[in-house]
């Protein structure tokens, strides 16, 4: 059973008050909140192992090494890759998806080629591939979206030519909160021959992944929105195509030899990592993708999607109310996992289902209005453009307000947030 108040009381944080209200935390999709575990993981290896990694003879580089690498295993797991050279650390998707169209783009985009990406990606699954379009004269070409929300998928067939090199698209909306049939894209991708990149910042927190169930080429995510630190994330590439790819950033740890007239790069996974690694994030990202493994991601999927239901139909009572996405307020219906099938499958095969993300408008009230009383109620929201300008645009509008939810929310949170826009609602 999930249960739900002692979960809470693995996050210190939850118990504060803000201006003198409890906090009532909504702001997941942007960040989550740590377990003690993790931040007790952080401080535990500060005060008793800290040493470099890699290159070291003495006892606790070793052991520094043996944390940092048990990590790359236990990521490996969580999303189940064939082999640990397919995990590269970085500092996050941003990170990650820069990497990749660097090393992409210098291997395998000429002038006149063409890289696909989707209505509705945050700007770090844009402008980096933007940038490299512009260096390698690449053009930048995009899958609609309908007005509910829901990607064109059929449009791919005339969008991919020949001259497709990449399709890179998220596999969950942060704006709004649709889950991508990513497995149908990337089937119809590799069906012409072209590689797939699945930007996970906003699946891995919510539900369990499968790498090579989903067979894309390229996956990436970050520690922070998965109950980990800050300044650490993943990209994961099939090794084939990995080994393909020339590195990102020279220094140290990724190169095997060096001399002044030649430099010979290291071995998967260390050509993509050069200088120091955050050993002590990776070993506190390890300890989260624990804790949510002991939580169990499919509890975690069913418990989020119910309080989004839940959510949905109580913000559906307020006037004026108007939610982007959720083709119609249905969110993938609990009952759809059955108990033979997880309830990722459930996800994976549905046409277009949504996740614990809400992003609305009430009215002509403006985003940053509404975002800014609810704060003074004790309520964290997000406003604007939640870094995604073009979905805006697609939209016709500035801004949202986005209340995005995380293990640890409530039904009584989201009562607290539905009275607080009726209470705001009356101000104006
Ligand atoms: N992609 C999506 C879908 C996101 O929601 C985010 C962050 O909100 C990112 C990428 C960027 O993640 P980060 O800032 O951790 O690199």
């Amino acid at each position: 059973m999930y249960d739900i108040q002692r979960v809470r009381d693995d996050f210190p944080i939850l118990s504060r008050q803000v201006y003198n209200r409890p906090l009532v935390y909504l702001d997941n999709g942007a960040t989550t909140q740590k377990p003690r575990c993790v931040v007790e993981a952080m401080v535990d290896e500060y005060y008793n192992v800290n040493a470099n990694v890699h290159r070291g003879v003495h006892f606790l580089s070793q052991q520094a090494t043996d944390l940092h690498e048990a990590s790359r295993e236990k990521v490996r797991t969580f999303i189940n890759a064939r082999s640990v050279n397919e995990i590269i650390f970085t500092r996050g998707t941003t990170e990650s998806i820069n990497l990749l169209a660097f090393s992409f783009g210098e291997a395998m985009v000429k002038e006149g080629d063409e890289v696909i990406v989707s209505a509705m990606e945050h700007h770090s699954n844009i402008v980096p591939w933007q940038m490299m379009c512009q260096r390698r004269g690449a053009q930048l070409k995009v899958i609609p979206m309908t007005d509910e929300g829901t990607l064109r998928v059929d449009a791919l067939d005339e969008l991919i030519t020949d001259r497709t090199r990449i399709v890179c698209c998220t596999h969950v909306s942060n704006v709004l909160g649709t889950v991508n049939p990513v497995k149908d894209i990337i089937a119809k991708a590799h069906a012409c021959g072209v590689p797939v990149l699945i930007d996970g910042a906003q699946s891995t927190p919510h539900f369990a992944v499968d790498v090579q169930n989903l067979d894309c080429d390229f996956f990436a995510f970050s520690g922070h929105k998965v109950y980990g630190p800050t300044g650490i994330g993943v990209l994961y590439g099939k090794e084939q195509w990995l080994d393909k790819l020339p590195p990102y950033q020279g220094g140290g740890e990724m190169i095997k030899n060096v001399s002044f007239e030649r430099t010979t790069f290291n071995v998967l996974p260390y050509k993509f990592e050069a200088g120091t690694p955050d050993y002590v994030a990776s070993h506190a990202l390890a300890t989260a993708i624990d804790y949510v493994s002991s939580l169990g991601m499919d509890n975690i999927y069913r418990h989020e999607q119910e309080l989004t239901s839940y959510a949905v139909s109580r913000m559906r009572e307020i006037d004026g109310m108007r939610i982007f996405g959720h083709c119609g307020g249905t969110v993938q219906p609990l009952n759809d996992a059955s108990p033979d099938s997880s309830a990722t499958a459930a996800v994976a095969t549905a046409a277009a289902t949504h996740d614990a993300v809400i992003s609305f408008l009430v009215g002509d009230i403006h985003h940053l209005d509404m975002g800014t009383l609810l704060d003074r109620l004790g309520i964290a929201v997000r406003t604007g453009h939640h870094c995604a300008e073009p979905l805006m645009r697609r939209l016709g509008i500035e801004g949202t307000v986005r209340a995005s939810f995380g293990l640890y929310n409530t039904k009584e949170e989201v009562d607290i947030l539905v009275e607080g826009i009726k209470r705001v609602s009356k101000m104006f």
